[in-house]
């Protein structure tokens, strides 16, 4: 008696997964968990200019048997964090997403402010009640809210890195957690944007004092030479910033919590595909001191393609690598070392952006107020400058004239060019590469602002380097994909970050980000995708229906079958 009921049941479920499978919905043959991998700092040319050094699993498991896009640039000028993470996740530049800057000059409260500080909000896993960081000044929606849309909610996403704005903007408007680190302490914290307090595995990771083990140790490369070491001076109390952010062992350290997440927030095994954005701040944090062609660079990313390789190896064990999208790329990349480009004859001025700030105040304090001395250019975040507008009002200049003037005056002290914010409001740019580049870092948000145009190779200092330009050293960043998606292969033609999250939202079947402006990768896309992009269904089929979210449905099985 109890069989003959249940058979009619089984036979129904059976049917009601079949007729699922057979719909063609590209939503249903979607993975557990899309994990985007954004490495902070990574030059487009080091994984193939190491190539016959990676190991087993880590980058050679997207280079062997993923999509490798090898000449992937941003098409903007503004190469800095926060803007490369907001680009990444919207598929739109500045002029799309609003995020042009690490910082920026606010006129309200007269001072700079961060991305995504947000004194509407508070920080939450540190005392002190200080003021928190949300996505609040992103102006278009990102992968994770249009995931989140398409489920209703179902769909689960979270964002981590050491900072805060590499978490935060990835994560959109949306996202179920978004964590990053205290400076000093290295304890993972977010904000009351999110929840008010840490969820409890966190504050156990917290309390379980993983962030001091790093201290005190020898970070040696492949040889077993030692590069640094993490050893606090005698008396100095130790920061977790100064002392280990800069070796792989901070990555180490983020991808311990990714771990923890992944387990405890019982990543991939939903209802709906999740997804994890993890930002591995460590390369920039290193690469600004030593430069991209040093050999503590190349044992960075020697240690990066290890532990890649320990945490696929995790989420293959986890989740199963036919259930995962892997995703890889970076936010910018970096100049050379002075050192390094003079050696070779190639023309790097070194330049010193607080003598540049003063003489072309000084330039402008003669042409608007002779005889006084005026701050016009109230900070000059080489080569942005961000202009005090209250001390044009005083001498009653608009916005227009004052940033054509602070320009003129870049020019007069070794920039040699520049775009203005009006300029670029109105979309009067000429008509060329570069006057596209910074067409696409326009945003609204800010004050007054001038791009300098600098020489390439410019830096602004002799022993360290920079990133903020539109040139290739900056621009060229990888772009990998991982799964059964994708059609194994490298593939040199012309692709963008802006292409990784509309490639994503094609194949996951759902809309791409509101001012998303890049294409889907189909020369990638494994045969049957691609087949499939030409006989696509009905838009209304595609649609995540009811019945796909049902989690007694066998997606697993449906994602491994041969239809992709
Ligand atoms: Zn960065």
């Amino acid at each position: 008696m109890r069989f003959s009921l249940r058979a009619p049941l089984a036979s129904f479920l059976v049917c009601l997964s079949l007729a699922g499978a057979s719909s063609g919905s590209a939503y249903n043959g979607r993975p557990k968990l899309v994990v985007i991998v954004v490495i902070d700092q990574f030059h487009g040319d080091y994984l193939e200019r190491y190539r016959d050094q990676w190991g087993e699993g880590g980058f050679r498991l997207l280079l062997e048997h993923g999509a490798d896009f090898t000449d992937c640039n941003y098409d903007y000028a503004n190469t800095h964090t926060a803007a490369g993470h907001a680009t990444l996740l919207s598929g739109a530049y500045s002029n799309g997403h609003g995020i042009h800057a690490n910082s920026w000059w606010d006129r309200q409260t007269k001072r700079m402010v961060t991305s995504v500080q947000d004194d509407g909000t508070k920080l939450v896993g540190l005392a002190g009640g200080l003021p928190g960081a949300s996505p609040h000044n992103l102006l278009a929606d990102t992968l994770g809210d249009e995931l989140k849309l398409a489920t209703q909610g179902k769909a689960r996403v979270f964002g981590i890195a050491l900072k805060d704005r590499a978490a935060i903007l990835p994560a959109g408007f949306a996202g179920d957690g978004a964590y990053w680190i205290d400076d000093k302490s290295g304890r993972w914290m977010t904000s009351t944007y999110y929840r008010s307090e840490l969820p409890k595995w966190i504050s156990d990771f917290n309390d379980s004092k993983r962030a001091e083990k790093y201290l005190n140790k020898d970070w040696k490369d492949n040889s077993g030479k030692v590069l640094r070491n993490t050893v606090p001076q005698p008396g100095q109390e130790p920061s977790f910033y100064d002392l280990v952010a800069a070796t792989p062992f901070a990555n180490d350290y983020e991808f311990e919590l990714a771990r923890e997440l992944i387990t405890y927030e019982k990543l991939g095994s939903g209802p709906a595909t999740d997804l994890l954005t993890i930002g591995l701040s460590a390369n920039d944090i290193l690469g600004h001191q030593v430069g991209p062609d040093s050999p503590e660079m190349q044992a960075m990313a020697l240690a990066t393609d290890r532990q890649l390789a320990e945490f696929f190896d995790f989420l293959g064990h986890q989740i199963g690598l036919a259930n995962l999208w892997i995703a890889l790329s970076a936010d910018h990349g970096i100049a050379p070392l002075a050192s390094v480009t003079k050696r070779l004859r190639i023309p790097a001025p070194i330049v010193s952006p607080g003598k540049l700030r003063a003489q072309v105040n000084q330039l402008l304090s003669r042409q608007f107020s002779p005889g006084r001395s005026v701050e016009y250019l109230k900070v000059f975040d080489y080569p942005v400058a961000w202009l005090d507008d209250d001390a044009f009002a005083a001498v009653k200049v608009k916005e227009e004239d004052a940033e054509h003037a602070v320009g003129e005056a870049l020019k007069q002290v070794g920039l040699r060019d520049y775009y203005t914010r009006s300029q670029l409001a109105r979309g009067d740019v000429p008509n060329t590469p570069l006057g596209r580049r910074f067409q696409n870092s326009y945003s609204p948000l800010g004050g007054w602002y001038v791009f300098g145009v600098p020489a390439p190779f410019a830096v602004a200092s002799s022993t360290g380097t920079d990133h903020a330009t539109a040139y290739t050293y900056d621009t060229h960043v990888p772009l990998a994909f991982y799964g059964l998606s994708f059609q194994p292969g490298t593939y040199r033609t012309h692709s963008e970050p802006i292409d990784l999250a509309v490639t994503l939202a094609s194949l996951l079947g759902i809309n791409a980000p509101t001012h998303a402006v890049g294409r889907v990768l189909t020369e990638a896309l494994a045969a049957s995708r691609r087949a499939e992009n030409s006989s696509r269904p009905p838009a209304d089929k595609r649609l995540h229906s009811p019945n796909s979210s049902d989690p007694m449905r066998p997606v697993s099985a449906v994602a491994r079958g041969g239809s992709w």
